[in-house]
């Protein structure tokens, strides 16, 4: 069973999550505290679950907004796949399918895609577009702190 490390907010404590816990608040081993939950996996929201999942989860998110008929976004979701293995425990990767969720686009003001955008607090605070490597992707996350 592969697991992720989720860093405790209140104390700092490196906590070791195993996969099959994604999505689940466990407790820090040494404050005991909520910690926020493990996403390893981009998670699929549309209009009704998005707002939700960005209170309840806490922490920054990156949200790729993707469509069916579009091929750069097929070649992008492996990418998109291992940013969000890289970054569990430290943000929540999640996909958004434009074509199913155009207000939730229309909302982020999507030109084209694919297009990632930085949410820390529910706010956006960055944006990336294009197909990237994972790697362009964590360091794209990281330059924003
Ligand atoms: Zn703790």
């Amino acid at each position: 069973m592969p697991a992720f490390t989720v860093t405790c907010p209140s104390c700092g404590t490196a906590n070791r999550i195993p996969a099959d816990k994604e999505g689940k608040a466990g407790r820090c081993g040494t404050c005991h505290r909520e910690l926020p939950p493990l996403y390893y996996q981009p998670q699929q929201l549309a209009e009704q679950t998005f707002d939700p999942f960005v209170k309840g989860y806490g922490g920054p998110v990156l949200v790729e907004f993707w469509a069916p008929w579009c091929p750069h976004c097929r070649s992008y979701a492996p990418a998109v796949r291992k940013a969000a293995e890289l970054l569990a425990g430290t943000a929540a990767v999640v996909q958004v399918n434009s074509q199913d969720n155009p207000q939730l686009a229309g909302r982020f003001g999507v030109r084209g895609i694919p297009v990632m955008f930085l949410l820390k607090e529910g706010r956006i605070v960055a944006q990336l577009e294009g197909a990237r490597s994972s790697d362009e992707i964590v360091a794209w996350f990281r330059r924003q702190r």
